[in-house]
Parts: C-alpha cells; structure tokens; sequence
C-alpha cells in the first residue's frame, strides 16, 4: 500500500556565522565558555542600548549567497520578531522577514541522479541564549552566550523527496560552509542546525499536503532517521483516516521516535515589523 505515497521536505537550516563579534553588538563569542562569560549591554537588552549591524556578518551572508547563485536584492531590511521566552532578553529577535539579504539560489546534489534544490531565501537574525534545565533540583539556568550570535537562516523550497536527498543536501550544504569559512558547520555544537517540515501525498499529486515540523535534529544522521519516522508516522494517520495536525515535533534520538512539543505558530503570531533602530540598507553591486 504504502509506495503510492510521496514525501514532500523543505529544511530550515540556521548556520552561525563565524565572525569576531555578535550580530549587532561587540561582545566576542566561542562555544565552551563559561556561562554569560559573552555578553554586553546591547545582548542583554539594557534599556538605551541600540543595535549597531556587524559588516563581517553581512558579508558572510552575501559571499555564501554568491556561492549558491542566490540574488543579492539591492536594498535589504531588519524586521522584529516578536515572542516571549527567558532566552530572549529583550522580549524579540531581530531578523529579516520582507526583505531578506539573499532570494533564490541553489545547491546541487549527486544521489540517483543530479538534482538541483531550489533554495527560497536566506536571511540573517540574532540567535537566541539557552535555558539549561536542571531535571533533579526542578529550576532552570540561562546562558546568554548565545544570545545575538549571527544566524543565517537557509530556506528550501518543499522539492525534496527523499530521506537520502535531505541526507545529501544537507552534506553539501556544510562542505560550502566550510569551504568558504562562513562555518565550521558543527552540528553537534549547534553552529548548524536544522528543522524539518515534511508533508505526504499520494503520488501525482500537485498540492502540498498539511505538514509537521521536526526539530532538535544534532547530526545530519538523524535529520535522516527523524524523516524515515515521521514519514512512516503520516502514511500510518493517513491510512487509519485519522487528521495530521500541524504541529512541531522534537526527534528523541535514543528511542529513534518524534514526539509532538506544540503546535505550530504562524506567522501572523509574531507580529512582525519594521525594526525601529536599524534603517533598511543598501548592498550596491560595487560593494
Ligand atoms: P515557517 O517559517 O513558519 O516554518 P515557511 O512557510 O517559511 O514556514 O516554511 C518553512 C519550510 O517549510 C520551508 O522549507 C518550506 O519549503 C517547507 N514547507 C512548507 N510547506 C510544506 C509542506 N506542505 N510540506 C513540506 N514542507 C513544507
Ligand atoms: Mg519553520
């Protein structure tokens, strides 16, 4: 019954961007130090503090843009994204959302044929800290360390359909990043990271079926196993005539099984807008 199914993936990647400084203050940063070793009144939100932007981190993004045959729009803007979590001191995070500093763009795979994953956009936004949570004592610590390291974000369009092809983009996808030193591309120290939003539908089906999104996934190993779960997991509520929720799941990689956390918030939800202290920017083609 079930090869009349075809999936359907598009991963979020966030890749750090190895530069001196934080995004939008001069606060250095580095994996292993000791907690809130690394931070300055602009990342923990100080009030009268402003965000200046790093031109490192910006050129980071343009030259892995460049590499993947992205467009570079000539102006490009800052949005805020609004949520409440502990991690977060200043109650947003600052990110790109209407005018991103790459569209498009490409990278090539080689598995049973060569293919072409079509990228929708990257843009660039501060990373949030870490809330460490202490199961015995019942309390939980933050690490601001984190807080205002540059991020790219690296958009797929839903065109893969294969667990190997993930496998393969994601591979290809760190051989650039490390080529071209924009990343050391550590997953397992979360400088890569990525979620997987995966869909079914029966074959020669032309519309997007409702999708989960699968997040906590530390190597690309188990980007691909959480995949081959998850899509056992929908043919299994298809089949039963049972209702897939859009929800975001988390991959426990000892029991090899997702589980839902919560479900999934809109755009709408973060009530984006025009970020206040950082004019929008223009990249002309000399620069
Ligand atoms: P959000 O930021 O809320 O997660 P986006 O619309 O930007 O949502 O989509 C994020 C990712 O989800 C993209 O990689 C996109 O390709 C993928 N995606 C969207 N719809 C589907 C779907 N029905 N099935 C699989 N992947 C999807
Ligand atoms: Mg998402």
């Amino acid at each position: 019954m079930s090869n009349e199914w075809e999936i359907v993936i598009g991963l979020e990647v966030h890749v750090q961007l190895r530069t001196r400084a934080k995004v939008f203050a001069s606060s250095s940063w580095g994996f292993g130090k000791e907690p809130n070793e690394q931070v300055d009144p602009v990342v923990l939100g100080l009030p009268g503090t402003l965000p200046v932007v790093n031109r490192e981190a910006v050129e980071k993004a343009i030259l892995f843009g460049l590499v993947v045959d992205a467009e570079i729009p000539d102006q490009c803007a800052w949005d805020r994204k609004n949520y409440f979590y502990p991690d977060l001191p200043k109650g947003y995070q600052i990110s790109q959302h209407t005018a991103p500093i790459c569209k498009n763009g490409f990278v090539k795979i080689h598995t049973s044929s060569e293919k072409k994953i079509q990228l929708n956009r990257i843009h660039i936004e501060e990373d949030a800290g870490k809330s460490i949570h202490d199961i015995d004592e019942n309390y939980s610590c933050i690490d601001l360390n984190r807080a205002g390291v540059p991020l790219v974000e690296i958009v797929t369009e839903p065109v893969i359909h294969s667990s190997e092809d993930a496998f393969a983009f994601l591979t290809e996808l760190r051989k650039i990043l490390r080529w071209i030193d924009v990343c050391d591309g550590n997953m397992e120290e979360g400088s890569m990271r990525c979620d997987a939003n995966i869909s079914i539908r029966l074959k020669g089906d032309n519309q997007l079926g409702k999708r989960v999104e699968v997040k906590n996934l530390n190597s690309i190993r188990n980007v691909k196993r959480a995949i081959d779960f998850e899509f056992n997991r929908l043919i299994e509520i298809t089949e039963n005539n049972q209702i897939i929720h859009q929800e975001t799941r988390s991959f426990d990689a000892d029991k090899n099984i997702t589980f839902a956390l919560r479900s999934k918030e809109d755009a709408e939800d973060y009530r984006y807008f025009p970020e206040p202290d950082l004019p929008p920017f223009i990249i002309d083609e000399v620069y």
